[in-house]
């Protein structure tokens, strides 16, 4: 079996690449899943952040394309995103004796967003307590952006796979991919499944399958990617207390990240996992740690029951905390190691993947994520 393009992993980055390359009318593509599209970090309950506030500065230009699309995406796609604009804001502590340090920054940040095309306000303590009833006395201020929001990751996945595949996209589920092919000349010809089938790569393959990408690329080309795996911890809540959060709600100096989904709360901020032989799991001391640095910046949230806690879904995280795209052989196209915030640039990023291979033109906006940044 030969394909013009072989993807390998079908997360959001996997089915949008796929789909993309479709629309280009690039040639043949094949998705190659080990489970079932959705199956790894881009599925699950609730909403991902579609988040430009405090993202690093090399990733806003994307972001700001990337709010460019996500509003009529699911038009694009005639499919479910389930896209709010909320508005995303950062909670800025500061005890009075440092005399709100955190406001210099925060005023650095903005000027600096608003720059780069992400318009971004601040909030004195009275528009905080405004916009949040009850929010700790120890919340002095907030950096706002109004463009920022929350999207459904399994439901804009699974879009985007039927749009492929109505595009005549294959999708290969339950198949693993256990090694990477090449041929006398050194480029990948295609890749061996668990199952034992060769599946040829006429023009490129594409490597989109996060936590599988190391050993693949490594196994093939020598070079150990500087990536890790983690298991971020989401869970949702529920409580019996009016909630007033009305947007993406982040911490500068807590480790929180909180949102509603309908009537629940949507609950993660950088706790992790742990991996055991038997797969990742939940640490509850972890879990509880979470759910007390929310109720300490929200205090009236005292009563809340835990529905889901989830720390299954691999994500890679790369050593300077931004993806690496980009080729690790001539026609081997790589992009993983998202750190936690892959979600929100992912119909821009998978966009300009497939316009870099078929037009051969890389995109400026890729160029820092370039692999070759780890080289001398
Ligand atoms: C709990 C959690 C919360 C997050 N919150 C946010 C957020 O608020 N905002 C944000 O921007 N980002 C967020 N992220 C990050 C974001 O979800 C990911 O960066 C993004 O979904 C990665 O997409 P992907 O397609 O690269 O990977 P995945 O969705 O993991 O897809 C990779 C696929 O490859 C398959 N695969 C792996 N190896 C092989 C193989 N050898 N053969 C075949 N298939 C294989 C896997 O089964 C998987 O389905 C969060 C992630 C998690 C886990």
């Amino acid at each position: 079996m030969d394909f013009d393009f072989v993807i390998v992993g079908g997360g959001v980055y996997g089915m949008a690449t796929a789909y993309h390359l479709a629309r280009l009318g690039a040639g043949s593509v094949v998705v190659i899943e080990r489970d079932e599209p959705a199956a790894g970090a881009s599925g699950g309950v609730g909403k991902r952040g579609v988040r430009a506030n405090r993202r690093d500065l090399r990733e806003l230009p994307l972001m700001r394309e990337a709010n460019r699309v996500w509003p009529t995406l699911h038009e694009e796609l005639d499919g479910e995103t389930g896209y709010e604009r909320t508005g995303g804001t950062y909670l800025i502590e500061g005890p009075a004796s440092t005399g709100f340090k955190g406001i210099d920054a925060a005023e650095s940040y903005a000027r600096a967003q608003s720059a780069l095309g992400v318009p971004t306000e601040l909030w004195d303590r009275d528009r905080v307590r405004s916009e949040y009833p009850g929010i700790s006395d120890e919340v002095q201020a907030a950096s706002f952006v109004p463009t920022d929001g929350v999207a459904s990751h399994e439901a804009t996945t699974l879009s985007y796979a039927a749009a492929a595949q109505r595009r005549g996209v294959q999708v290969l589920t339950g198949t693993e991919v256990v090694e990477l092919r090449t041929d006398g000349a050194g480029r990948i010809a295609g890749v061996l499944t668990a199952k034992g089938e060769i599946i040829g790569a006429r023009r490129e393959v594409l490597l989109l399958a996060n936590g599988g990408v190391r050993r693949l690329v490594a196994e093939v080309t020598g070079r150990d990617l500087p990536l890790w795996t983690i298991y971020p911890l989401a869970c949702t809540l529920r409580t019996s207390s009016s909630v007033h959060i009305p947007r993406l709600t982040g911490h500068e100096t807590r480790p929180l990240s909180v949102k509603m989904t309908g009537e629940h709360i949507m609950l993660s901020g950088g706790w992790r996992g742990r991996a055991t032989p038997g797969g990742p799991e939940v640490v509850p001391e972890r879990l509880r740690g979470n759910i007390e640095v929310l109720q300490r910046v929200f205090p009236y949230l005292a009563d809340l029951e835990v529905i889901t806690a989830d720390a299954s879904r691999a994500e890679t995280a790369s050593v300077d905390q931004i993806p690496i795209i980009g080729r690790c052989a001539p026609n081997l196209f790589v992009a993983c190691g998202w750190s936690g915030h892959g979600w929100a640039i992912a119909p821009v990023v998978s966009r300009l993947i497939a316009e870099d291979i078929v037009m051969d033109a890389p995109s400026p906006l890729l160029a820092p994520f370039s692999p070759r940044r780890f080289e001398l």
